[in-house]
């Protein structure tokens, strides 16, 4: 995979750091996925908070108004970038923490090239929106992905076929064969949820339990912290377990993966070792391939098999909806902190340590 060049908005951002106020830095994000936690975490720090929000969503944030200084209120969320908008997140010191949302509702040119600090590594909001170089990234990592295939392949196994972008599993379907792909992938073309069948991934299917697990990569102190775990909640295809199979036969009824939430998960602890050393060889690759790496949260999406033998489908770059479980701390958060630490406070914990030490460089980009 090639080194991204440094990005222009990264470069700007630094400069715009500069100019801030060490003592009065706020934390900004878009009001969605996972921004009352990240804005209860930075009140519980001590940081000023300012909420981008669009207009129709402003009065369910407002009954929050205890967690958020500011509110910015957008027309739409691609305004994000308007000179104005960026003007007025400098005047406030802030940091953006981008969220499973960001890229998404912003887009990926906004994102990566707003001229606001960024908590985390802006760098692979890119390899996210790709999903060849995502796995690739996994694989370099010496983490074990399922089998990947090419449209056109010919297929010997379930597969799974994979959509782009962070739509929450929405249009994935389930394939027998090379002839199922091709059905399917030429209707996702047609209701416009696919430009073009190379856009698609198509995945082995893994059996097993599905476990997600959250990651901080803190820089500060160097070292990768297990936040905790979870299991998501999807429709259908959690919803058929409870209908007996031969309806569903009968039915003709195709799964679908759109996530709905989240439940909670505590692991053996014998798996535990493995879930670590794959967060510190997910750290270790991003260090070599887009450096300087991993900042802060991220989250390995895996299938453990009966084997006990964990593999990682997907990775997330970022905080991820699954922490929101966990809005007072973790089993596993308690172990590092002993007080109650969620991801959101996490973050601001870091951004803390770093302003502290001199050091807020090593944690924004
Ligand atoms: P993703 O968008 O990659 O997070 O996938 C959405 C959902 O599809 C996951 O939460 C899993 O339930 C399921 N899934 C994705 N990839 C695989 C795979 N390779 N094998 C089995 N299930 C998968």
């Amino acid at each position: 995979m090639p080194l991204l060049e440094a990005l222009h908005g990264e470069a700007m951002s630094k400069e715009a750091l500069e100019k801030y106020d060490f003592n009065a830095i706020s934390i900004a994000t878009l009001a969605s996925h996972s921004s009352l936690q990240i804005f209860r975490g930075a009140k519980q720090e001590g940081f000023r908070t300012v909420a981008i929000v669009v207009e129709n969503r402003l009065w369910f944030y407002k009954q929050f108004k205890h967690l958020i200084d500011y509110f910015i209120v957008l027309r739409s969320w691609r305004e994000l970038c308007r000179r104005d908008v960026v003007e007025e997140l400098k005047k406030l010191s802030a940091v953006i923490v981008p969220h499973g949302s960001y890229v998404e509702y912003v887009g990926l040119e906004c994102a990566e090239s707003i001229e606001v600090p960024i908590f985390g590594l802006r760098k692979l909001f890119r390899v996210e929106a790709d999903q060849w170089a995502k796995m690739k990234l996994l694989q370099e990592a010496g983490i074990p992905t399922p089998r990947l295939y090419k449209v056109g392949e010919e297929i010997d196994r379930l597969v799974i076929v994979k959509l782009p972008g962070a739509k929450g599993g929405r249009g994935y379907f389930l394939a027998k064969n090379s002839k199922e792909v091709l059905e399917g992938l030429r209707k996702r073309v047609e209701e416009g949820l696919l430009n073009s069948l190379e856009e698609a991934m198509i995945q082995e299917y893994l059996f097993g339990v599905p476990a997600y697990y959250h990651y901080f990569y803190s820089p500060v102190l160097d070292r990768v912290e297990m936040l905790g775990a979870d299991i998501r909640y999807e429709t259908n295809i959690d919803g058929l377990k409870r209908l007996p199979p031969k309806f569903s036969i009968e039915l003709d009824l195709e799964p679908t993966f759109v996530v709905v939430g989240n439940i909670p998960l505590v692991l053996r602890e014998s798996l535990l070792p493995k879930v670590l050393e794959y967060g510190v060889r997910f750290v270790e690759a991003t260090k070599r391939m887009l450096p300087p790496g991993a900042i802060g949260p991220f989250c390995l999406e895996s299938i453990i098999g009966e084997d006990m033998e964990i593999r990682v489908f997907e990775f997330s770059g970022r905080i991820v909806a699954g922490t929101n479980i966990y809005v007072n701390g973790s089993p596993y958060s308690y172990l590092y902190w002993d007080e109650p630490m969620s991801t959101g406070r996490r973050i601001a914990r870091e951004l803390k340590m770093a302003i502290e030490k001199g050091v807020l460089e090593k944690v924004v980009t």
